[in-house]
């Protein structure tokens, strides 16, 4: 492989959506662990429509210290656009580190990270051994993994976020992909190539209070489902199915009991029951219809995926 002389080997990206409080520790780790590795580095730092002196932080940093390019989003774009935006901005010529801002994964695991991509991997993720989150998000984090692997289409990696290093081919794939509603470590494994995993201890975050709201959170774990599952669209149809055979039973007791017992008007309870039932079963279904179509939707507005505000590269606006 060719590799030009003036891009780095290795970009680092990192979002950031109001994270004040973690910018200090986290460029200083970073700069430390540039400094030290055997290989050329640049750290690529998305300012995600942050309303705190994040983007005033990277300004000063992005003018005068030429590892960091910054970007900056005309307003939040929520991470996974974010992390799109910067996997857009790399340059690297080999691969690309994904890390959060709070410093839940540790920057000084890119060593790591890349002599197992040079392993012949395309994709280096990082697996989870323990979480020190609250006890109801490990369950649902838990819980959830479990389901979407069952019913996506793809080999979607247990218990592993977005803390990962993917090669240069990789990103370029991930780039081509044109949907709105991202789900990053779906696309990584619909792409596919070699992937292999690469366990570590996700620590708490440094300072500040998580970004992720739940209903963001709930967002991106919808993406997960809709975007790489028509389970929850074939499970209406076997609903619905079992619901007919259930009702034909139902039809032919009542037309029984009418013909031979007698006694008809009764079973406001059973009507009451049946009613609230069905209507709820199809309001569901109207809105798990209504979770593809909604995707469809945004997906022919065919607006752009994000919107880059201004640029800081190599010590310069751009
Ligand atoms: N983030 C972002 N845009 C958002 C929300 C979060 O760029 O709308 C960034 C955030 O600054 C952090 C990373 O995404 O660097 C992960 O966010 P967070 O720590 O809140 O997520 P969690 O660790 O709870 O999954
Ligand atoms: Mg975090």
């Amino acid at each position: 492989m060719i590799i030009n002389a003036d891009k780095p080997e290795v970009s680092i990206v990192v979002p950031l959506y109001n994270e004040q409080e973690n910018f200090m520790e986290l460029t200083q780790r970073l700069k430390t662990v540039c400094s030290g590795l055997p290989f050329s580095t640049e750290v690529v730092l998305i300012d995600d429509g942050s309303k705190d002196q994040t983007p005033f932080l990277m300004y000063e940093l992005g003018l005068s210290d030429k590892l960091f390019s910054c970007v900056f989003l005309s307003r939040n774009h929520g991470h996974q656009l974010a992390v799109t935006a910067g996997i857009s901005s790399a340059s690297a010529s080999k691969a690309i580190f994904i890390i959060d801002g709070d410093l839940q994964d540790p920057p000084e695991l890119i060593n790591e990270f890349y002599a197992k991509l040079n392993e012949g991997n395309d994709v280096v993720f990082g697996v989870r051994k323990k979480r020190k989150e609250s006890v109801n998000k490990v369950f649902l984090y838990w819980i959830y993994y479990r389901i979407l692997r069952y019913i996506s289409n793809v080999d979607v990696q247990i218990d592993s976020g977005d803390f990962s290093m993917i090669s240069r081919r990789m990103a370029d794939y991930m780039i081509l992909m044109p949907e709105k509603s991202r789900y990053l470590r779906g696309m990584r494994s619909w792409i596919g190539f070699k992937q292999v995993g690469l366990e570590y201890e996700r620590q708490a975050r440094f300072a500040g209070e998580p970004k992720y709201t739940f209903k963001k959170l709930f967002e991106l774990a919808y993406n997960g489902i809709f975007n790489f599952s028509d389970f929850p669209v074939k499970f209406i149809t076997k609903v619905g199915g079992f619901t007919m055979a259930f009702s034909f039973l139902y039809i032919i007791y009542t037309v029984i009991k009418k013909y031979y017992f007698g006694g008809v008007p009764q079973g406001f309870t059973s009507l009451v029951i049946f009613i609230m039932l069905f209507t709820g079963i199809q309001l569901i279904a109207l809105g798990i219809l209504g979770e593809y179509i909604t995707r469809i939707y945004i997906q022919v507005q065919n607006r752009p995926l994000f919107i880059i505000d201004k640029k800081i590269i190599n010590g310069k606006i751009v």
